[in-house]
């Protein structure tokens, strides 16, 4: 076990969700600051619906550093926040809060969303650029979705077509980024980060997702991603991709699901010859970015992720 007992000089960190027993980030995070020889500790908090705003406040009174926020508040604490990252509000969701302190010692609460950027990252570590790549397809049009279609837009892609079970979703995603673009501030170009460009929503289109319609806006694009929870730990039966039409060779498959790791659609994917990429990539990206925002230690984000890996590894028993 780690070198540092709990004692009056460790620092907090968390995971406010409901529920958050199943999650990964405190093994991921714990390991990290093992490895790193830091004393601080993630714990998971559960906060029951409506519970949001209180939670974030009660952090700042216990003196914890920062917290990850997960299902069902991403959206709940933002009233509670002092400062919003312009990516976050962008999104719409929040998923990393840093405590900082005034120059009074008044704490303030800053929130970030490091989802997108978590996607676009285990994208291009599996070999995939988005501004070369060509157009995508994203079947889902959830919170990971939301997520996965600024980190396209954010770095350039092509035309990304949204397809969903539920196609007024898909729509009112598509409408709400041509609605955010058209309200953007010119203020915003500062806080972008590097690389970044700036986001189109005119290259956004939303379908309802059939079989034929997967297949037909596949045979042009260059990634397909999986931001639904069909394939995700029980059902892991389950892929939205049908059974009789080989997925093309040509495509990069990006698949959400960590759990199982190797989804029914990836393992189509491989078959197929296609090029895959799990989801845990995102997963110890975006806990890396967080890591980064909270301990400040000038590590490489890569450098962090990989002990994240490791320990998401040894828990999914991989
Ligand atoms: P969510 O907000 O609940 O959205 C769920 C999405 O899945 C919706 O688009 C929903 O369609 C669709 N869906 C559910 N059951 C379906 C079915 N039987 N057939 C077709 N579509 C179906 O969930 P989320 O937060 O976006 O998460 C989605 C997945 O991404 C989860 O597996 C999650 O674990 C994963 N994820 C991974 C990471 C990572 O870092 N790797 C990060 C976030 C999320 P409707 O709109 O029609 O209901």
């Amino acid at each position: 076990m780690t070198d540092f007992p709990i004692d009056g000089h460790t620092q907090l960190v968390g995971l406010i969700g409901w529920p958050v027993a199943h999650s990964l980030s405190p093994a991921m995070h714990n390991a990290a600051f093992e490895a790193l020889g830091l004393n601080w500790r993630y714990v998971p908090l559960p906060v029951p619906p409506g519970q949001a705003e209180t939670a974030v406040r009660g952090l700042a009174a216990l003196g914890f550093r920062g917290a990850n926020v997960t299902v069902p508040h991403k959206q709940a604490v933002m009233p509670a926040l002092d400062t919003i990252d312009v990516h976050a509000r962008a999104l719409g969701a929040v998923n990393t809060l840093v405590v900082g302190r005034g120059a009074d010692g008044t704490p303030t609460i800053g929130g970030y969303n490091t989802d997108a950027s978590g996607f676009v990252g285990a994208l291009r570590e599996g070999g995939f650029e988005p501004q070369r790549g060509g157009s995508a397809v994203v079947v889902g049009a959830g919170g990971a979705a939301r997520a996965v279609v600024s980190g396209l837009l954010r770095s350039g892609s092509g035309e990304i077509t949204i397809l969903n079970r539920t196609p007024e979703r898909a729509e009112a995603l598509v409408s709400e980024r041509r609605g955010e673009e058209e309200t953007r501030g010119q203020g915003d170009k500062g806080t972008r980060r590097q690389g970044d460009v700036p986001e189109r929503a005119g290259r956004l289109r939303a379908l309802p997702l059939t079989a034929e319609t997967l297949v037909e806006s596949t045979r042009a694009a260059g990634l397909l991603v999986n931001a639904t929870t069909v394939g995700m730990w029980p059902h892991v039966g389950g892929s939205v991709w049908p059974d009789a039409v080989p997925v093309p060779a040509h495509l990069t498959v990006f698949d959400l699901v960590y759990n199982p790791l190797e989804t029914r659609l990836l393992r189509q994917a491989r078959n197929s010859g296609a090029h895959t990429i799990d989801g845990l990539g995102m997963l110890v990206r975006q806990g890396a970015l967080a890591f980064d925002m909270w301990t400040n230690q000038g590590l490489e984000v890569d450098e962090i992720a990989t002990l994240m890996r490791a320990a998401c590894e040894r828990v999914l028993g991989t």
